[in-house]
């Protein structure tokens, strides 16, 4: 019989062991640029003001604390869904899309990947090279025995290797299930033009794929949450079925209370009571039923006209910042680090800067500057602030000699 003691030795490895590296750090030179939460200028955790106002509310008068259904709010998953396709009015009645509460955008994939391996045979996963880091766990951890990186970036240029891409993609066999970022790609920051993402829609109709689109940063790329979602809607008006994994945690910035959504979108709903059914199986046998709080917060903001518009126009406000910010580490790392080229900080978009540096580059910075990120150099580009991003130049410099 296997004791416990028998279990294989084991350490964190990416995130979890880098915070705790960060946590354990009592140096005041210290830097956090680990996890993609949004800081304020002094560092701080920044929480939008008007989530704080919806939140009230939700507390004082609408809490309760009843069991949801395993699909959790209706009406929460509907606007979530409106987010992403715009009027869903006739395609939500006609069950053509439909939408299921989530724990976060982590628990959309996972249930999205464990409905794919039970209900549909799905074996194989696609996603691209960098990823998010649990992508791929995620999808082994459902069953799926393939797990293939597809090219997406070259790491030489820091530019999208779309030629790789479409290829790889191309020999992808049918019902492979692919993972796209819909907007603000992490960890790489690149995004693909709309020319490129029609051509990718169109070899996923043709190669009979999966399309699995992934989306934690909308509105955070572009400032605009409608253009953020420019990819989804192009498969949804090509026709092709597709899931998509919503993450509310950086868009509403209440990261703890685990609010997503897993919207389905498909040809036909006749079968739509049934397949809800089979959602609700798998959530009851993970998790039961999702939390209240912070989907309540959201579909107080989402429904009310005047909240809503405050929280849409705050992305002008945080992307502006994110630019300002890219351009300020250009400019430093220009004047301090000036033998390579650093414009790839401001080509690309969204919540993160990809340094595309060495393992070792990473752990030195760490160990050496007390700044830290996860491996291949992604940086939080909030966790920079004027007072902090001429010493990581520096740094950066003298890692780099
Ligand atoms: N997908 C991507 C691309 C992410 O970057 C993240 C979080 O960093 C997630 C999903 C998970 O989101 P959540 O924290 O809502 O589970």
């Amino acid at each position: 019989m296997v004791q416990f003691s028998d279990i294989p030795v084991v350490r964190h490895v990416g995130y979890i062991e880098v915070n705790t590296a960060f946590q354990n750090d009592v140096s005041p030179l210290k830097v956090d640029l680990i996890y993609g939460t949004f800081k304020s200028e002094d560092g701080s955790n920044y929480i939008l003001p008007v989530v704080k106002r919806a939140e009230n509310m939700v507390v004082n008068d609408t809490l309760s604390h009843d069991y949801l259904s395993p699909a959790g709010i209706e009406s929460f998953s509907k606007l979530a869904c409106r987010l992403l396709l715009g009027d869903i009015e006739n395609l939500w009645n006609d069950g053509k899309v439909f939408g299921i509460q989530s724990i976060g955008g982590t628990g959309a994939l996972k249930i999205g990947a464990e409905f794919l391996a039970q209900h549909m045979n799905c074996t194989t996963v696609y996603y691209p090279d960098p990823s998010w880091e649990m992508h791929g766990s995620i999808f082994s951890f459902s069953g799926f025995q393939k797990k293939i990186q597809y090219r997406y970036m070259n790491r030489e240029t820091i530019e999208i290797d779309f030629e790789g891409f479409c290829e790889d993609i191309s020999n992808a066999s049918v019902d492979s299930v692919v993972i796209l970022h819909a907007c603000g790609h992490n960890p790489s920051g690149l995004d693909l033009s709309k020319e490129q993402w029609r051509t990718v829609a169109e070899i996923m109709k043709e190669r009979k794929l999966i399309p699995f689109f992934d989306i934690a940063y909308q509105g955070i790329a572009s400032g605009d949450i409608e253009e953020d979602t420019w990819a989804v809607r192009h498969f949804h008006s090509e026709g092709i079925e597709f899931l998509c994994a919503q993450s509310f945690s950086k868009m509403f910035t209440i990261y703890n209370e685990r609010v997503g959504n897993l919207m389905i979108v498909q040809k036909s709903g006749h079968n739509i009571e049934s397949l809800k059914i089979h959602f609700e199986r798998i959530i009851r046998s993970i998790y039961s039923s999702p939390p209240n709080h912070g989907a309540r917060t959201i579909l107080q903001i989402l429904s009310n006209p005047k909240l809503y518009d405050e929280w849409s126009s705050s992305f002008k406000a945080i992307a502006a910042r994110i630019i300002e910010l890219r351009k300020a580490l250009r400019k430093a790392l220009e004047e301090e680090v000036a033998f390579k080229k650093w414009n790839h900080i401001t080509d690309q978009k969204g919540m993160f800067i990809f340094l595309n540096l060495t393992d070792s580059q990473v752990e030195y910075l760490r160990n050496f500057h007390h700044i830290y990120m996860i491996n291949c150099g992604r940086v939080n580009v909030s966790g920079l602030n004027f007072t902090n991003i001429s010493y990581v130049a520096k740094a950066i410099n003298d890692t780099l000699r």
